[in-house]
C-alpha cells in the first residue's frame, strides 16, 4: 500500500493512540514532559491546506500538534492559522530570518521581530522552529548566537531545548523516515540507533512495543496527499529536490 497518504497518516496517530501515548504540544512537552510522550511537529512550508487537514483529523482524535508557519504568502494563510489555533493546536514561527537579509544580524532580529508581532495578533505563539532553507548558505539559527529569542518570550526552540538522546527524533525528509542523512540541516545529534524507512515500520515497533517512549515527529503535510498524481508530481519534485540538496552538501564540505 502507498505510504505518505492521509489514510497511513491515520494509522500511524491510531497505532500511537492504542499504545498508550500521550500527545503534547511543543510548548506542553517543554514545560511538562509525560514519560511516554509524542510531539507531533508540523513545519509549513508550503500549501498550508494539506496542514489543515492534518490538523482537523487531529482534532477528530482530540490529538494536539504543533504547526510552525513561515512569514511567506506560500506558508501565511490567516484563515488556516486561526483555524488551526481553534482546534486546539499550537501554532509557531517557521522563522528563516538569515535567509530573507542574507545573514545580516542586524535585519535578520528586525525581521523576526516583526513577523512575530504579526503572528501573535492571530494567536499567541510560545515557540519558534527554524525553516531550513537548504538552498541558501545562511543558517537561521545563527541568529541566536547574537540574540536570545527568550527576550521575545519565546520559551523554546526544538533545535536547541531537546535533548535528542532521551526524545527520538524523526523526520518525514525525502518522504521516508530515515531521509535525515539527506537533509542539510534538519538532523540533530542522538543516541538513538533506531531507524525506520516506511511509516509501516514505525507501525509495526509501535505495536511491537519497541518504538521510544519519547519522540519528535516532523512532518512537511505538503508532502502527504491521498490524490495519486498529485502525490507522483510532488515525489518527482521531492527526488529532484534531494539530489540537488545532496550535491550542494557534497560542495559544501569542499
Ligand atoms: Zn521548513
Amino acid at each position: 500500500m502507498m505510504d505518505f497518504t492521509l489514510q497511513k497518516y491515520k494509522e500511524l496517530l491510531n497505532a500511537l493512540n492504542s499504545a498508550s501515548y500521550n500527545f503534547q504540544t511543543f510548548e506542553e512537552f517543554i514545560q511538562q514532559p509525560k514519560e511516554r510522550s509524542i510531539v507531533l511537529r508540523h513545519d509549513v512550508d508550503l500549501l498550508p491546506l494539506n496542514s489543515l487537514a492534518f490538523a482537523r483529523i487531529q482534532a477528530k482524535k482530540k490529538v494536539a500538534g504543533t504547526y510552525y508557519f513561515r512569514a511567506v504568502p506560500k506558508s501565511w494563510d490567516e484563515k488556516v492559522i486561526r483555524e488551526i489555533a481553534s482546534l486546539g493546536h499550537e501554532v509557531g514561527y517557521h522563522y528563516e530570518c538569515l535567509t530573507t537579509t542574507k545573514g545580516v544580524l542586524e535585519l535578520g532580529i528586525q525581521d523576526f521581530t516583526s513577523n512575530l508581532k504579526a503572528l501573535r495578533l492571530l494567536t499567541p505563539v510560545k515557540t519558534i522552529c527554524m525553516h531550513g532553507s537548504p538552498m541558501s548558505k545562511y543558517d537561521s539559527k545563527d541568529l541566536w548566537k547574537q540574540y536570545n529569542y527568550k527576550d521575545y518570550g519565546i520559551i523554546a526552540e526544538p533545535y536547541f531545548d531537546v535533548d535528542y538522546n532521551d526524545v527520538y527524533y524523526v523526520t518525514d525528509t525525502g518522504r521516508k523516515w530515515d531521509g535525515h542523512k539527506t537533509s542539510v540541516r534538519d538532523h540533530v545529534k542522538t543516541s538513538f540507533t533506531n531507524t525506520y524507512h516506511s511509516t509501516d515500520e514505525i507501525i509495526q515497533a509501535i505495536r511491537q512495543g519497541a518504538f521510544p517512549n519519547q519522540a519528535m515527529f516532523t512532518f512537511h503535510p505538503q508532502r502527504w496527499n491521498n490524490n495519486f498524481l498529485k502525490w507522483s508530481k510532488e515525489l518527482v519534485l521531492q527526488n529532484a529536490k534531494n539530489v540537488v540538496k545532496k550535491h550542494f552538501y557534497v560542495n559544501r564540505q569542499i
